[in-house]
């Protein structure tokens, strides 16, 4: 199994990229800022504890994740692997998606990190918010989401960096040429 996380702060095209990723390499897209804003639109128990942490622009509690997770790779079948777009967000999450891949006999197998600079985030953001009009996409929580990733997800390269897991592009670029260069990097790799 491939087992591909892609990393880079909001706005930094992991989202466009990941869908991509998935359909050319047969790879399930799991994205929990997608599952949560579901959950969201259809009123769930979980879309209900949720919300208002979403709106601030905070990250959602790690203990919830866990089964978010399990059940989302549960539901994919007859795929070689899985791209997780945006998560792990904290050294926790990291942990517990190793724990969740050892149950099946799998690990990770690789994590890319996109490079977008704060200023050209907040303009991406802020152009999103006028296409798509998501809640979260407001410049007063725009500025907290890129606080929080510096401060709680950031970490994580670090970590992925010492076993030697990590690759880190820049991701200013148009979509086309940023895909082409992950699957370079994919392909030297599988
Ligand atoms: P995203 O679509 O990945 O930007 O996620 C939107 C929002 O959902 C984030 O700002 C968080 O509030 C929440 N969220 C998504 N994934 C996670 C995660 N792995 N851990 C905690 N919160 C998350």
């Amino acid at each position: 199994m491939f087992n591909f996380i892609i990393f880079g702060p909001p706005g930094s095209g992991k989202g466009t990229q990941s869908v991509q990723i998935a359909e050319k390499y047969n790879l399930a897209h799991i994205s929990t800022g997608e599952i949560f804003r579901k959950n969201i639109r259809e009123k769930t128990e979980l879309g209900i504890k949720v919300q208002s942490i979403i709106e601030s622009g905070e990250l959602v509690p790690d203990e919830l994740l866990v089964a978010i997770l399990e059940d989302a790779m549960d539901s994919r079948n007859g795929v070689s692997g899985f791209v997780f777009d945006g998560f792990p967000r904290t050294i926790q999450q990291a942990k517990d998606l190793e724990v969740c891949l050892k149950k099946r006999n799998d690990a990770v197998s690789m994590v890319l990190a996109l490079e977008v600079n704060d200023e050209e985030i907040v303009e991406r953001l802020l152009k999103r918010a006028q296409d798509q009009g998501r809640k979260d996409d407001t410049r007063e929580v725009i500025e907290n989401r890129i606080l929080v990733y510096n401060n709680q997800t950031q970490p994580l390269c670090s970590y992925y960096k010492d076993q030697e897991l990590l690759i880190s592009i820049n991701g200013i670029g148009s979509i086309d040429e940023i895909f082409n260069k992950i699957c370079e990097l994919i392909n030297a790799r599988i």
